[in-house]
């Protein structure tokens, strides 16, 4: 028997697996995926370690699953590659034995038809199934003024609130560039989220629901760059946790689910610590786009003879190459390798055999 029902969680669920990590001191990866080899290869770990995952399509990861050759007006395209990637994510996720969590990442402003879309989807699911196609989504408004940024979340917590669905709303700037959308060179006073703005995001959501996670700002960055001047902090978010406790004499002495974005290039250390203060979900892209193309990469330099040509390779002129340049044999490679910095990403995490 497994502690978290294997397939896509959502509702309440969601919250139990963010309890349990929050009490023994893990948190779950939250895999950028952009086609049904990722997925698969997210999926065969998760089973591998049997521990939760949360499976996430950006707005780009949506187009690309849909292909790049369908066009994006009206959103169609990353509307329908978010539907097409998450029916592909339910229909294997027992199957491999996974617990997992179907989330989208970043939603700005003019992207919010997109998310409308797939909410539209979960509805239309919620009826049919009783449960929603996504387990939560992502709105990050986080460039704008604080007030409009927790207006529109609240507004669209109840939407989603009543039908079972979680909402990861941003406060403070995550630094770098990540799928288009480039904060390399905000100010620096940005990239720390203040203990009172978290306070204001609860208060106001805690009136909806409690079905919120909040990344928080604390010097992360997107991407991998040379250390510089931006130093990660993760004390900001023990320092929130307190006052939040504190102000509304919560029960729970850390009352907030943090999410931690931009965790490619993090140390050990700076993970587990955020961890310690309640992060319970740390997305990861960069590290694991390093990871696939290791894979492929090692192949091709070591397979240079082999794939020349269709015909004729060191061990003779007439023996086909076929085995060597099935696209399924080098995808295959990456998915391995990929498999490796994403067993390593669980381990950091501290979420090895937690679905026991
Ligand atoms: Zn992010």
């Amino acid at each position: 028997m497994s502690k978290f029902k294997h397939g896509v969680a959502s509702g309440r669920l969601v919250q139990e697996i963010f309890e349990d990590a929050k009490i023994n001191k893990y948190a779950l990866p939250a895999v950028n995926v952009t086609s049904s080899s990722t997925v698969n290869a997210v999926l065969e770990t998760a089973a591998e370690l049997n521990s939760p995952v949360i499976i996430q399509f950006s707005n780009g990861g949506c187009h690309f699953f849909s292909g790049k050759g369908l066009r994006n007006n009206n959103h169609k395209a990353t509307i329908l590659g978010g539907i097409s990637g998450a029916m592909h994510v339910h229909q294997l996720a027992e199957s491999y034995g996974a617990t997992v969590i179907l989330h989208t990442d970043h939603c700005s402003r003019k992207n919010l038809p997109w998310i409308d879309g797939l909410i539209s989807e979960s509805q239309k699911w919620f009826n049919l199934h009783g449960k929603p196609l996504y387990s939560s989504h992502m709105i990050d408004l986080s460039d704008e003024p604080i007030e409009d940024n927790i207006k529109t979340c609240v507004e669209y917590l109840k939407v989603l609130s009543k039908i079972d669905m979680t909402l990861e709303m941003e406060l403070g700037i995550t630094g770098g560039e990540e799928d288009g959308v480039d904060n390399t060179d905000i100010e620096s006073n940005k990239l720390y989220t203040q203990p009172e703005e978290v306070a204001y995001a609860y208060e106001e959501l805690i009136k909806v629901s409690d079905k919120f996670t909040i990344a928080a700002a604390f010097g992360n960055v997107h991407g991998v760059y040379k250390p510089g001047n931006v130093k990660l902090t993760p004390k900001i978010l023990l320092n929130s946790q307190k006052f939040v406790h504190e102000k509304f004499s919560t029960k729970n002495s850390m009352p907030i689910d943090f999410v931690f974005h931009g965790g490619s290039g993090s140390s050990v250390d700076e993970i587990r610590e955020a961890i310690s203060y309640g992060a319970i979900k740390m997305n990861i892209d960069t590290d694991l786009q390093w990871g696939f193309t290791i894979g492929t990469r090692n192949y091709f330099s070591s397979k240079q003879d082999y794939l020349k040509s269709q015909i004729g390779n060191p061990q003779g002129e007439d023996i086909p190459n076929k085995k060597y340049y099935d696209p399924r044999v080098w995808l295959r490679e990456g998915e391995i390798t990929f498999k490796e910095r994403l067993t390593k990403c669980f381990t950091d995490l501290n979420n090895v055999n937690r679905n026991k």
